[in-house]
């Protein structure tokens, strides 16, 4: 490999040698310090056969070390400036930069026309910060997903999907993600290795698809996960109303699935969730359509 992008000298040198200043509106914090993009790559990358998605590769930081790991690495990014850098300055066969809005793209498409068969998909970002739950959602609610999903965000947000519940991070994120992915830290990563400095240390996450959860129709799961939380500090009995608009339908569907009324749905798992859902799976779908919403 050339010498590491990821510092404070090479990153200055590239911003004067091409006058190319961060863009706050894209978020860019650009990583300073290699060991932090080296341990990102190795926690990504299994194997060199891996085809690898990076979101937001800036000037190069972390696709240098990508690049290293895999012999296909795709990268989106939206700023126009910075493509004609990375292909200079990283100059490698391995890499395929695409300019484009990720939000955008078609994800699915992507995936489907790029993977050999049987070949390991992985996601890697240091994440545009204004866009992390947008990105991961996109991912979460694709047909075809990668197989794991790396990413840098700010420490708070990765707090909420990692949360278990009665934790005061708990929320319908949190069990949304639970139910598609099994979700562990891989770092933590103090504010003072970024350029420009954000105001907030981060956390690198890694999300592993399961298999395990298969209720009927699951944006309506998602929609009543969501109703749950709707005001933390109200009872699920409450929350559920709101909801369905039937206090004695909701009534029942809570002693059904052996809830108690008073609680709140930061106190309940996943597969609570699931059992209050799939129990109640057909007098909700007929309020629902009842309701006209
Ligand atoms: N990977 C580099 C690093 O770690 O130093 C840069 C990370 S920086 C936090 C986020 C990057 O995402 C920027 O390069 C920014 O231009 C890019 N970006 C922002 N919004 C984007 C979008 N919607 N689609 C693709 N890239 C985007």
């Amino acid at each position: 490999m050339k010498e590491a992008i990821a510092t404070i000298k090479k990153t200055r040198s590239i911003q004067e040698k091409y006058g190319v200043q961060t863009k706050k509106a894209f978020g860019q914090n650009f990583i300073i310090e290699p060991k932090v993009v080296e341990k990102i790559a190795n926690a990504a990358i299994a194997s060199k056969d891996d085809l690898v998605i990076e979101v937001g590769p800036g000037i190069g930081a972390l696709t240098q070390f990508l690049c290293e790991k895999s012999n296909h690495v795709i990268a989106f990014e939206i700023d126009e400036r910075l493509p004609r850098i990375l292909y200079e300055e990283i100059g490698d066969e391995h890499l395929e930069i695409i300019l484009q809005d990720f939000l955008e793209t078609d994800i699915d498409e992507v995936i489907e026309t790029r993977r050999k068969e049987g070949q390991r998909v992985d996601f890697v970002s240091n994440l545009p910060y204004y866009i992390t739950t947008p990105i991961l959602f996109k991912l979460f609610e694709a047909h075809t997903h990668p197989d794991t999903i790396t990413v840098m965000m700010q420490k708070e947000v990765a707090d909420r999907f990692l949360a278990k519940h009665s934790s005061k991070e708990y929320n319908g994120l949190s069990v949304i993600t639970q139910y598609r992915c099994d979700v562990k830290k891989v770092m933590d990563v103090s504010r003072h290795v970024f350029m420009p400095k954000p105001n907030v240390d981060s956390m690198v996450i890694q999300f592993t698809f399961h298999d395990r959860y298969h209720v009927q129709n699951e944006p309506l799961f998602f929609e009543m996960v969501k109703a749950c939380f709707v005001q933390r500090r109200k009872t699920i009995l409450n929350n559920l109303q709101v909801w369905l608009q039937d206090k004695e339908l909701v009534q029942e569907m809570l002693s059904r699935a052996k809830i108690e009324p008073q609680i709140r749905a930061q106190q309940l798992d996943l597969e609570d969730f699931i059992r209050l859902y799939e129990e109640n799976y057909e007098k909700i779908c007929t309020r629902k359509s009842e309701s006209g919403s």
